[in-house]
């Protein structure tokens, strides 16, 4: 094992470099990882799972968020904040992303034909929003999948905005010119300016679960909600929080002016085939 990690250093053209244990474990871990990726997509282990949002004061579940799972061929569980970055770096984000859209349009359409009319969140990566012809890949996708755009929330973090500014807005203005509607996620994490901000096409802010966390029984600190709630409202935004697991959370984030949620508390990720009776069943109403 030293010796392939030998081999790999002289191979990179690095010199001097020493391989403890525990990094030439890592190396493999992450090796080993990579390979069992490179098979997931084909060998089918890749699903999607759906997170119901509600409105708050109605309790009624208005969207999903699609999110991957992979179960690998040992039946770990493998989390996503795990296993996309891997992905990204080994060049299979474009063809995992290209299978999220579809499955994702797929499910929609069968979603439709029963009569439920639900919006799609759907997460992008960076990969995707790198310029018009990249949008122009999405949005070709979700029509010949027969859907249409207006049903599909595009969700973007703050972070894939900053590293390319330019051509993350290009490829917004042109989605949202198609007609889907887009959400900036996880806000509150990252470092958009206000003028950034006022020059995107949103349709949703999606408040990162940090600040609903701080939304305790105990000592609460609502002044960050608060403020984006309202900066929304200013922005004619629509705000969904995340993370919420506790009643308490709920009734907190309905008092100050937020419509919707998402979380532990209604439900996590589960597969499309329990979306009906969720629905059916309709979230508490936080009152
Ligand atoms: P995200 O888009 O912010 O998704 C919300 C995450 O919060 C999900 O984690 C969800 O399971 C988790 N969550 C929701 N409610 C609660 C709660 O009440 N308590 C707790 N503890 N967690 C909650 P997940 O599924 O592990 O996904 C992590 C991230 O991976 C996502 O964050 C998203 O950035 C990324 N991701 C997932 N699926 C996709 C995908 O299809 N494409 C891309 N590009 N990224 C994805
Ligand atoms: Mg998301
Ligand atoms: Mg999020
Ligand atoms: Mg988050």
């Amino acid at each position: 094992q030293a010796d392939m990690a030998m081999y790999a250093a002289k191979r990179s053209g690095q010199h001097t470099v020493f391989f403890s244990p525990e990094l030439a474990t890592g190396r493999q871990q992450r090796l080993s990882l990579e390979t069992k990726l490179n098979h997931a997509l084909a060998a089918g282990e890749l699903q999607l799972h759906y997170q119901p949002v509600w409105e708050l004061d109605s309790g009624r579940i208005v969207a999903v968020e699609a999110l991957l799972r992979w179960q690998d061929a040992e039946g770990e569980m493998i989390s996503p904040a795990t296993f996309i970055p891997v992905a990204e770096e080994i060049g299979l984000m474009g063809a995992l992303s290209k299978w999220v859209i579809d499955e994702a349009a797929r499910q929609l359409e069968s979603w439709r034909e029963t009569g439920l009319e639900l919006t799609m969140g759907v997460n992008l990566s960076v990969s995707q929003l790198q310029g018009a012809d990249a949008a122009r890949k999405i949005h070709d996708q979700v029509v010949s999948s027969g859907s249409d755009p207006q049903w599909w929330l595009l969700e973007l973090t703050e972070e894939a905005v900053m590293q390319s500014p330019e051509a993350v807005m290009e490829a917004m203005r042109l989605l949202d010119g198609a007609g889907f509607r887009l959400a900036l996620d996880d806000f509150g994490r990252g470092y958009s300016s206000l003028a950034r901000l006022q020059a995107m096409p949103l349709h949703t802010l999606k408040i990162d679960k940090l600040f609903v966390d701080s939304l305790r029984e105990d000592t609460p600190d609502d002044r960050v909600v608060r403020t984006v709630v309202e900066l929304a409202r200013q922005f004619s935004l629509r705000v969904v929080a995340e993370g919420i697991e506790h009643a308490e959370q709920a009734r907190q984030l309905t008092a100050m002016g937020c419509s919707f949620g998402q979380g532990f508390w209604v439900s996590p990720a589960v597969a499309a085939s329990e979306i009906p009776s969720l629905i059916r069943r309709a979230a508490p109403p936080a009152l």
